[in-house]
């Protein structure tokens, strides 16, 4: 056992503050990873004011995770110690299930374990995440990164690329579709680049005016303010396909109205409140609605491999750790451009 600094919430009302874990020693399949940089989620921010219920204080977030590795286990293949290396937002799965089997750990029939709020397998408590020094992570589940790419931009990665990749590859989003994002924050932002990396027609859907020009910038076609009638107007019936991003709660059925016949929205973005969607607002025009949960494992490898190549990462805040409280005040506002990642020297 290692004890390692970290950041925790003592309860849903407390900021974040200084406190000491213990990091098990590394298992013969484990690698220990030094942690440089840690992106802040808006899932953060959920679980640590519990705002979906189930957080097991103290809490200790952070699930986009690049560093360096200091020391493996002897059965450890892919890493050894010096190498960079980067952990998203699971930790381990049961790896036996039929969706582990296809590499959809986050879909385990037994229940995946979360980078921070999990079950641990090994200590019988709950997992830490990376607003840490160090984690340890048994090998199939630390993904490698490239070290041509900026650390810092390629932490958000882990999970907000990953969950927009996801989604945009099941539904084959690409060329000859129109597609809208909706919500330009960590998600948001990655959800623009990639889409229009993959050839589609992008329209950012956006509350916020001072965004357009930088969805512009990211890569968006169109920018839609979605508090303007005029606007929202212009795009009813408009896209074959529409990402949901927004964390707070919001009103779906304005945005069903925006996809074209046989058109399909994607939520991502997991507001607490429940939403009221009546049956005719799928039924007219054959449109379908789903949700999308992060990334398995070799998907998170083919998306890291896939930035890597196309010369992608994440718009990045870095911040101290002592301004992480500020920081979450400023996502809840809406205002982050587009990711605040953590440098964890600081901690
Ligand atoms: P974020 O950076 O805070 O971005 C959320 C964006 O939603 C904001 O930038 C804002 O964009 C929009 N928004 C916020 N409040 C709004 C409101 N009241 N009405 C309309 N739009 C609003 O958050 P994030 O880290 O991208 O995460 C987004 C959501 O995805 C969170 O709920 C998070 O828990 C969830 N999530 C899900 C998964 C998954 O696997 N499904 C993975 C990671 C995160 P505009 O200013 O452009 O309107
Ligand atoms: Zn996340
Ligand atoms: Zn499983």
């Amino acid at each position: 056992m290692a004890a390692t600094k970290a950041y925790a919430a003592q309860s849903a009302t407390t900021p974040l503050a200084p406190w000491n874990l213990d990091r098990r020693e590394p298992t013969p399949h484990d690698v220990e990873i030094d942690i440089l940089y840690c992106g802040v989620c808006h899932s953060d921010l959920h679980t640590v004011r519990n705002e979906w219920g189930g957080t097991v204080y103290p809490a200790v977030p952070g699930h986009e995770i690049v560093g360096r590795v200091t020391k493996v286990g002897n059965h450890v293949k892919r890493f050894k110690a010096g190498d960079l290396a980067a952990v998203g937002c699971m930790v381990d799965s049961c790896r036996e299930c039929a969706n582990c089997k296809e590499g959809l750990e986050q879909y385990c029939l037994n229940g995946m374990v979360g980078t921070y709020n999990g079950k641990d397998k090994y200590s019988g408590g709950v997992t830490y995440g990376g607003y840490s020094k160090q984690i340890v992570v048994t090998e199939d589940f630390v993904l490698n990164i490239s070290d041509k790419q900026p650390l810092e931009g390629v932490a958000p990665l882990l999970c907000a690329g990953i969950t927009t990749y996801s989604p945009l590859r099941h539904w084959n989003v690409g060329k000859g579709q129109k597609v809208g994002i909706l919500g330009l924050g960590g998600l948001g932002h990655m959800g623009v680049k990639l889409a229009a990396s993959f050839g589609a027609e992008v329209t950012m859907l956006s509350h916020s005016p001072s965004k357009e020009a930088d969805a512009k910038r990211l890569g968006a076609h169109n920018f839609v303010l979605t508090k303007d009638e005029t606007q929202v107007k212009k795009v009813n019936g408009y896209f074959d396909f529409i990402l949901d991003t927004v964390s707070a709660e919001h009103d779906y059925n304005m945005y069903l109205n925006m996809l074209a016949t046989s058109g399909t929205m994607v939520c991502v973005g997991a507001p607490p409140t429940p939403a009221q969607i009546p049956a005719f607002n799928l039924i007219m025009g054959r449109r379908s609605l789903g949700g999308s949960l992060i990334g398995g494992i070799p998907e998170t490898q083919e998306m890291l491999d896939y930035c890597a190549e196309n010369n992608i990462v994440s718009d990045v805040e870095v911040i101290d750790i002592k301004y992480i409280n500020e920081a979450y005040e400023r996502m809840l506002k809406g205002d982050v451009k587009y990711r605040f990642v953590i440098d964890m020297a600081t901690l």
